[in-house]
């Protein structure tokens, strides 16, 4: 075969031809950026896409980018055909999630309430109605089914072909079988890709390579955690009493969902415990791939997904299908431009959503890539929230065990993660666990919730008050009324030394934080747009050493924003987060104990609101700030490990 004809340059790169490379081309063109090169290994839909299941639900979500990403896909897979004379399978057939226990039914009024308030029409139905909706369901232990008459089902493949035919119909270029197989950089910016057939200048690139973005990623340092997991469905022969025309079906507690697929039934299935697929990394040759099914460890969960339909139990077996799809840590996709590579963009490990929310990442990346910066709230999704750790082989195999279950678990508030635990422990973890701590997962540390000596575990979640709420209750008394001291090590530390430190720190801080050495001053850090980027405390220790302090959740961010905002400038960022452990004392009498460790005098007189000072505690000599969020007296301690 003679190689592709390839553009020595193009403004933007997207490596990957699934629904999310084809979307992100589609919006780019359509957005006015027709100076787009799409690269395909294989061919188009190649990798996961052409074996999704194509259900297209609204319902669900509790996040509002989410659940506008979801509605926008599917009023634009519904208008993509007129566009583009590609069937699209788009059909509105309706969807009905059932509740079989209480617990359920409690989380679907939650979410049925606030996808009410997002805009779409969820009905709570009984389960006589599920019944008349899918007459084939067994309805009798139901409570209720919450019912969206507007969400159904669409042709994987034909959606991605529709776009990737919009793309080419605004300008864009799609290539198939050209490999990317490296990236030119320059000063910690990329300038282009390399390919067997020559090299591509360009100004952005965006790894849309699904459960190949990993590896990708990591030849030029970027941390893209995703790992490919089995996931399964099973379908039947004919069976003559259903209709095409049924809503889709989902039982969560059954780990299933059901809807029709060429006569028989398709029974979808998201097991509690799931199987990571090839840690190692992805073949570069797998195409349109399937994975031999583990019938044995897959049995019990099948045999419980049918009795849901018990008509599928007799039906027959017409294939049992197996195909890998990208996991994350948290189960929200990885999305934005890398922490580590200036204008190298990502969009990766789609949970098995890519398909019912492919439109909107498309939309929201193409903005995002043209603007500088996102038009919706990509907090819970930016790919800068992942840690370095998460993409070890030991840390994926362990951790995606859990995710795919996690999709159909009855989602607690108080629900943590419980797999890949302990990744980071502060010094102090083993002397509050001796103390009866219950750690919950914090940006994997384990951060201590609650204490109790003799039963430290939660055997059962649930949506009303915890039985450990007198703990809570006792803590929350004695910082109101006396002392606490809280772990908060989790937090991240940075120290910003040089002769600009505090002109750069200033520069991008909302208030003035390069006052008087020795005083603590909390900030937000904005963009160009005014909208919020970071919450968190400067420290100015010398003319030339700050000490900057965040929430563990916005590590990454922070830092790269600091080290983007610095440039040629004379400062340097060194993480501190392991170094120094962090112990807060708040609460009224929070002074009279300080004034019994050290010998440094805390009369407000000596140590003001805003001080910060180096102590002596017993040998140790620590950084002491008195600075407080609950509204009492308080002091945060921070310690050389
Ligand atoms: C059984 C099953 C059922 C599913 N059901 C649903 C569903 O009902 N609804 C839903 O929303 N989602 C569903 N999904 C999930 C959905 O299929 C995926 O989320 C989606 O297809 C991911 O799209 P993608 O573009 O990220 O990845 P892919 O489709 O894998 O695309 C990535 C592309 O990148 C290419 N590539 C990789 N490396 C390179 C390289 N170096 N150079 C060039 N190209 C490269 C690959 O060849 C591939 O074509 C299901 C998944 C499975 C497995």
């Amino acid at each position: 075969m003679s190689p592709p004809p390839l553009p020595q340059r193009a403004r933007v790169v997207i490596v990957g031809g699934g629904i999310i490379g084809c979307s992100v081309a589609y919006h780019l063109a359509h957005m006015g950026w027709k100076d787009v090169v799409l690269l395909e290994r294989d061919r188009l839909t190649s990798g996961t896409t052409w074996h999704a299941a194509g259900l297209m639900v609204t319902f669900g979500s509790t996040s509002e980018t989410s659940t506008e990403m979801r509605k926008y896909s599917c009023d634009l897979y519904a208008r993509l055909e007129a566009e583009t004379e590609q069937n699209t399978g788009f059909k509105r057939t309706g969807f009905i999630e059932v509740a079989s226990d209480r617990d359920r039914l409690e989380e679907y009024r939650r979410v049925s309430a606030f996808n009410r308030l997002m805009g779409i029409d969820v009905k709570e139905i009984t389960p006589r109605q599920v019944g008349d909706l899918f007459p084939l369901a067994k309805t009798d232990d139901l409570l209720a089914g919450f019912y969206v008459k507007e969400d159904g089902r669409a042709d994987p493949v034909g959606v991605t072909m529709a776009l990737a035919k919009g793309a080419r119909q605004q300008g864009a270029t799609l290539l198939e079988n050209v490999p990317v197989t490296g990236l030119k950089t320059h000063r910690g910016a990329v300038t282009g890709v390399s390919t067997p057939f020559g090299d591509i200048e360009a100004e952005y690139v965006v790894n849309c390579a699904g459960m190949w973005a990993r590896q990708l990623g990591a030849q030029h340092g970027v941390t893209i955690p995703n790992q490919a997991a089995e996931h399964y469905y099973l379908i039947t022969e004919r069976i003559p009493e259903l209709s095409k025309d049924w809503p889709v079906l989902e039982d969560p507690a059954s780990y299933v969902y059901f809807r029709e697929e060429v006569g028989g039934l398709m029974i979808g299935l998201f097991e509690p415990v799931c199987a990571p697929w090839n840690i190692r990394g992805i073949p570069d040759d797998f195409s349109f791939g399937e994975i031999q099914p583990d019938w044995e460890r897959m049995g019990p969960y099948v045999e419980k997904a049918m009795a849901r339909v018990p008509i599928s139990m007799t039906a027959g077996v017409k294939k049992f299908f197996c195909g890998p799809e990208s996991f994350t840590p948290d189960l929200r996709p990885i999305v934005g431009e890398a922490p580590e590579l200036k204008n190298y963009f990502v969009c990766a490990g789609l949970n098995s959503i890519g398909i019912l929310t492919g439109g909107g990442l498309g939309r929201v990346m193409a903005h995002w890539i043209i603007n500088g910066r996102p038009d919706v709230d990509v907090t819970a999704m930016d790919i800068d929230r992942l840690h370095t750790y998460q993409t070890n082989p030991e840390y994926r195999r362990t951790r995606t065990v859990e995710s795919l279950g996690m999709v159909y678990k009855c989602h607690y508030p108080t629900h943590t993660m419980v797999t890949a635990r302990g990744a980071r422990k502060s010094p102090f973890y083993d002397r509050l666990a001796a103390l009866g701590a219950y750690f919950r997962d914090v940006s994997g540390w384990e951060g201590a919730d609650w204490y109790k000596p003799e039963q430290p575990t939660i055997e059962q979640h649930s949506w009303g008050r915890q039985h450990w709420f007198p703990q809570w209750e006792a803590e929350h008394r004695a910082a109101r009324e006396g002392v606490i001291l809280m772990d908060m090590s989790f937090m991240s530390k940075f120290l910003v030394e040089g002769r600009d430190a505090g002109r750069v720190l200033d520069h991008i801080s909302a208030n003035s934080v390069d006052g008087a050495v020795g005083q603590i001053t909390y900030t937000q850090w904005l963009d160009v747009a005014g909208k919020l980027q970071a919450d968190l405390t400067v420290t100015k220790l010398a003319d030339d050493r700050f000490w900057v302090v965040a929430s563990d959740t916005a590590h990454r961010h922070v830092e790269t924003w600091m080290k983007r905002s610095i440039g040629d400038a004379h400062a340097h960022v060194a993480d501190m987060t392991g170094a120094y452990a962090q112990i807060n004392i708040q609460g009224p009498r929070s002074r009279e104990l300080m004034q019994l460790v050290t010998s440094a005098d805390m009369t407000n007189e000596a140590f003001p609101f805003r001080a910060a000072r180096e102590i002596d505690i017993g040998f140790a000599r620590v950084l002491c700030i008195r600075i407080t969020y609950l509204g009492e007296l308080g002091y945060e301690l921070y310690i050389p490990t």
